[in-house]
């Protein structure tokens, strides 16, 4: 009968319509839920209570190979608008050529640390003359500008033979290496988003995050690596505040 089917119609539609409307109301709201980080989700649903050790991870930015006039102050200005504190070791030959940017990063209460004057692998040298070549002069070139020698030292290329860090530290170095490798010195694999996607699987607390004051890429992916360090609950520090290292005379810290 026709007014038999048009019930059946009606009830079909009424059973039909509610579904979709269901469908299409939850099926946004789940994308937007897996389409956040882990982190985020996580801070949204733990209580306040749980969400406190969070802040209290700590993690270090160092920047090597500066100063220059190019990158390095992009990265100032992109550390001040954050008020994020960072490490920076510095190249003699290029302290000497940007005193200006040395005493920029002095004033913003960055660590400066020594990366040698030359660059050299020193690993060729003799113990005496990495001190005498090399750390020295370029501290003396930072002490100049700011009035702070800096005891902390980074090795070009990780590059130090073990007698000489033996050596180094009888003399009251302080050797800082570090645990998480960015690669923005590698073109073939330093685009923004290979930076920060690996810094975004890779973090983990007291790390110390190895990256340059040499290219676009560091400096563009920076905002974003520093959102989502600050997304996983990360307070950033100088690494003499992590390690708990001597950096006397230093201007006060963020
Ligand atoms: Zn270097």
């Amino acid at each position: 009968m026709p007014q038999e089917i048009v019930l059946i119609i009606l009830v079909a539609l009424l059973l039909f319509f509610p579904q979709q409307a269901n469908c299409s109301s939850v099926l946004p709201a789940a994308e937007a839920f897996t389409s956040r980080s882990v982190d985020t989700a996580d801070r949204n649903i733990t209580p306040k209570r749980m969400v406190k050790p969070l802040s209290l991870r700590k993690i270090a930015l160092t920047f090597d190979d500066g100063p220059d006039r190019i990158n390095t102050p992009k990265i100032l200005d992109i550390l001040e608008t954050e008020n994020a504190a960072a490490t920076f070791f510095v190249v003699g030959e290029k302290v000497e050529r940007y005193p200006e940017v040395i005493e920029r990063i002095f004033q913003a209460g960055h660590l400066i640390a020594n990366h040698s004057r030359t660059h050299a692998d020193l690993s060729g040298l003799f113990n005496e003359e990495i001190i005498e070549l090399e750390l020295d002069p370029t501290s003396k070139a930072v002490e100049k500008i700011t009035g702070y020698y800096p005891k902390i030292m980074r090795p070009p290329y990780g590059s130090l033979r073990p007698d000489s860090v033996r050596f180094l530290e009888e003399a009251g170095w302080q050797i800082v290496r570090w645990s998480l490798d960015t690669f923005d010195w590698d073109k073939e694999r330093n685009q923004p988003e290979e930076i920060t996607e690996r810094i975004a699987l890779q973090h983990h607390p007291n790390a110390i995050i190895l990256m340059h004051c040499n290219g676009w890429e560091t400096v563009e992916a920076l905002p974003a690596i520093i959102n989502t360090l600050r997304a996983a609950g990360y307070d950033f520090v100088t690494v003499s505040q992590l390690l708990g290292l001597e950096s006397e005379g230093q201007p006060p810290k963020h």
